[in-house]
């Protein structure tokens, strides 16, 4: 039997704290890579993310896989969708293109026992926001149709507004849900750069509680199931995502402070996107982490 590795300076319990991992070794070397950053969640692309070309799991890379999620005991895995899906294209080959590359990401993920398949909703390229909802929605209920497995779900994310981008104001999320059928296969995944970016201030206590309250209000709490951790390049509203290292952009560490303890997200994976910069000799993922870890109120 395999031993459990456990991290030696880990006191990141209860917090779900991962980060985005690559899976040039392979999906399983991803969730080794996250334990050995003493990590408990973890996220990855199943796929290269900026391509359409597809890719079948083997039953040796799923092995491996179900064997690296016992090993490391993480289990809260998330999985970012290809970056060129748009749902609310209007254009009919991009949209078949994305159908069908969604349809065989949420198969994969459901091959994996990967529970949350994270999507940026779609661009209406001046179809207008109503419209581009709507055929979101329309979509996602042809894909809960096609794949009827449940165990994976989808988790639409927050959007900084960038082009015609939507997803930036939590009614847009909120609109989708409401016109999706399975309304228990769809979560929302909240990344602090994008809200920020899209107008969201965060950056003292009371904002910060204002702004849960507003995605509790429009939202619900309950169906936050994903939290993306970076820190913002550009200013509040800019619509412009540009990713920072914690504590070194425009939303500032004090936000970290909040999120890190507040108990209403403790059960919420909290998955760093920040530049790795691993190539130019810096492990810029384990100076974030011990940042974040660093703000963990103990009790
Ligand atoms: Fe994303
Ligand atoms: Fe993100
Ligand atoms: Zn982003």
């Amino acid at each position: 039997m395999r031993t459990r590795q456990s991290h030696p300076n880990l006191p990141i319990k209860p917090c779900l704290l991962g980060a985005h991992f690559s899976i040039a070794k392979g999906l399983h070397q991803a969730l080794y890579d996250a334990n050995h950053y003493g990590c408990n969640a973890a996220q990855i692309f199943t796929k290269n993310a900026n391509t359409w070309k597809e890719r079948t799991l083997t039953s040796k890379e799923i092995e491996l896989f179900k064997a690296a999620q016992q090993d490391t005991g993480i289990l809260d895995i998330a999985s970012h969708t290809s970056y060129l899906i748009n749902l609310a294209t209007q254009d009919p080959r991009k949209l078949a293109l994305s159908r069908e590359a969604l349809k065989q990401e949420l198969k994969r993920c459901t091959q994996l026992g990967i529970p949350w398949v994270v999507l940026h909703p779609g661009a209406h390229m001046g179809a207008g926001a109503k419209e581009g909802i709507k055929q979101i929605a329309a979509e996602i209920n042809i894909l809960f149709e096609a794949v009827p497995d449940r165990n994976t779900g989808l988790a639409l994310e927050a959007t900084a507004g960038q082009g015609s981008s939507i997803g930036h104001c939590f009614e847009h999320l909120s609109a989708i849900m409401d016109a999706v059928k399975e309304k228990g296969r769809l979560g929302i995944c909240l990344d602090t750069c994008h809200i920020f970016a899209a107008g969201y201030d965060l950056r003292t206590v009371e904002v910060y509680e204002a702004t849960m309250a507003e995605f509790d209000r429009v939202i619900g709490l309950q169906h936050l199931k994903v939290i993306h951790l970076n820190d913002s390049k550009k200013e509040l509203g800019t619509r412009v995502d540009r990713h920072a290292n914690i504590g070194e952009g425009h939303i500032g560490i004090d936000t970290f402070r909040y999120l890190m303890n507040d108990q209403r997200l403790v059960a919420v994976p909290k998955i760093l996107e920040t530049p790795k910069k691993k190539d130019q000799g810096q492990d810029l993922d384990a100076i974030n982490l011990k940042r974040l870890r660093k703000l963990i109120k103990l009790s």
